[in-house]
């Protein structure tokens, strides 16, 4: 505690980001997840930006299921997976997960950001190369750093700069080449075209990763993703995703793919080896929506048609939106203190949402991110709509 230039210094740091307006203050829910939750202060609020795609955070079964886990399996193991913290119901999960998404074999960690962090640095050296999208996840960012292959970034979804940057890594002689992209992106809601990066990977030789953190559950046609989404189920190298968003959003995540790929992955990968194991009542509600989901695509249908509806009923209002099929529905205000101003007066309304800019989306790209989910009634989407264009005509964003 002698060092009192340091405390300054962070004291100056956080006064200089509140003055930027950068400041992120938490907001603090006293109420379970879900389309409609409870602020502290005992306010009722739709909420319309959880990653709760399926509606299942807050959901009962969810939460019966995790409870029948808690009763079998204990609280935890203190202990990671190899000495003594693997129980059935993780190898339960690893199986059930590799035929969710049409893989040999799965290893979950206790997040996507491990499992995002834990899979570069065991299967790539100096020798090869990772193709990476400019606007990847800031968890495939650090775990690109934490190994030595070579880098290369390609403009985000641009295929003519990722064939670009394949020749590059060809013509520098690189053993092998990994092509990394989100499957979706959350900020604009844009889906990767995996039918072209699969083409260009056969092309060039290349593996393909995909992070399916903002699809798995709810993309395609059964849900499994945006390899289904994009029809090359059984073509992508590496999948990597959460079970903290639609797959019941406690936490969790997980790598899938190849059989010597995920066991290399167990012998080697560092948040698996040095973190402890996933905690079993989050392995079995887990199981237990993977179930939920395959027997029936009910909730990954209701989710699209509330994403249709909203997405017809926005623009018909006359908000700019970013034009697409995905739940997140980016409305763009292009300026960063209108976007402030919006959300606090969608806020006032009763309506959770949160506002983006600069740094997080680019320069004049300030938006509202709308996320719809199954759990929403029509009923709720309409007193959303309704929010949207008071407080649109307030502030002068769209006309009478
Ligand atoms: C949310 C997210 C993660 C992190 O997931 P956690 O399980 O919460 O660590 C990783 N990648 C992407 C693309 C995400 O959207």
């Amino acid at each position: 505690m002698s060092d009192q230039a340091f405390y300054q210094q962070l004291q100056q740091n956080l006064a200089s980001l509140r003055e930027q307006g950068l400041f992120k203050p938490e907001r603090v829910l006293a109420s379970r997840q879900g389309a409609q939750v409870v602020s502290e202060d005992g306010r009722t609020l739709i909420n319309m930006c959880a990653n709760n795609y399926l509606g299942l955070s807050g959901d009962p079964e969810t939460a019966k299921a995790a409870a029948a886990a808690l009763d079998k399996y204990g609280y935890g193991l203190s202990s990671v997976r190899f000495i003594c913290g693997t129980q059935t119901v993780h190898k339960e999960l690893e199986r059930a997960l590799s035929n969710f998404l049409g893989t040999e074999d799965t290893i979950l960690y206790a997040a996507a950001f491990d499992a995002n962090g834990g899979v570069f640095e065991p299967l790539f050296d100096e020798n090869d190369a990772i193709i990476s999208d400019a606007l990847n996840h800031a968890s495939l960012i650090d775990g690109i750093r934490l190994c030595k292959a070579a880098r290369y970034r390609y403009a985000n979804n641009d295929m003519a700069d990722l064939e670009k940057q394949l020749q590059a890594a060809t013509e520098a002689g690189k053993r092998h080449k990994v092509i990394v992209t989100d499957g979706v992106f959350s900020m604009d809601g844009t889906i990767a075209q995996l039918d072209k990066i699969v083409e260009l990977a056969e092309k060039y030789g290349a593996l393909t990763l995909v992070d399916d953190s903002h699809a798995s559950g709810f993309m395609g046609k059964t849900g499994r993703g945006t390899h289904e989404h994009c029809g090359v189920v059984g073509r992508i190298d590496i999948i990597t995703g959460t079970l903290g968003k639609a797959l019941g959003g406690a936490m969790g995540g997980f790598t899938s793919g190849r059989k010597e790929v995920i066991e290399t992955l167990r012998q080697k990968s560092r948040p698996y080896l040095f973190s402890n194991t996933l905690a079993p009542m989050i392995a079995g509600a887990s199981l237990s929506v993977l179930e939920r989901i395959s027997k029936s695509t009910e909730l990954r249908d209701r989710l699209h048609e509330n994403t249709a509806y909203f997405r017809k009923e926005i623009e018909r209002i006359g908000f700019t939106i970013r034009p697409g099929t995905h739940p997140v529905v980016p409305v763009m205000l292009f300026d960063a203190p209108v976007a402030q101003k919006f959300a606090a007066r969608m806020f006032e309304l009763g309506v959770l949402l949160s506002g983006f800019f600069y740094p997080v989306v680019p320069m004049g790209q300030a938006r509202v991110r709308v996320q719809l989910s199954a759990a929403h009634t029509r009923e709720q989407l309409d007193t959303v709509l309704k929010a949207f264009e008071q407080a649109g005509r307030e502030l002068g964003i769209i006309k009478q």
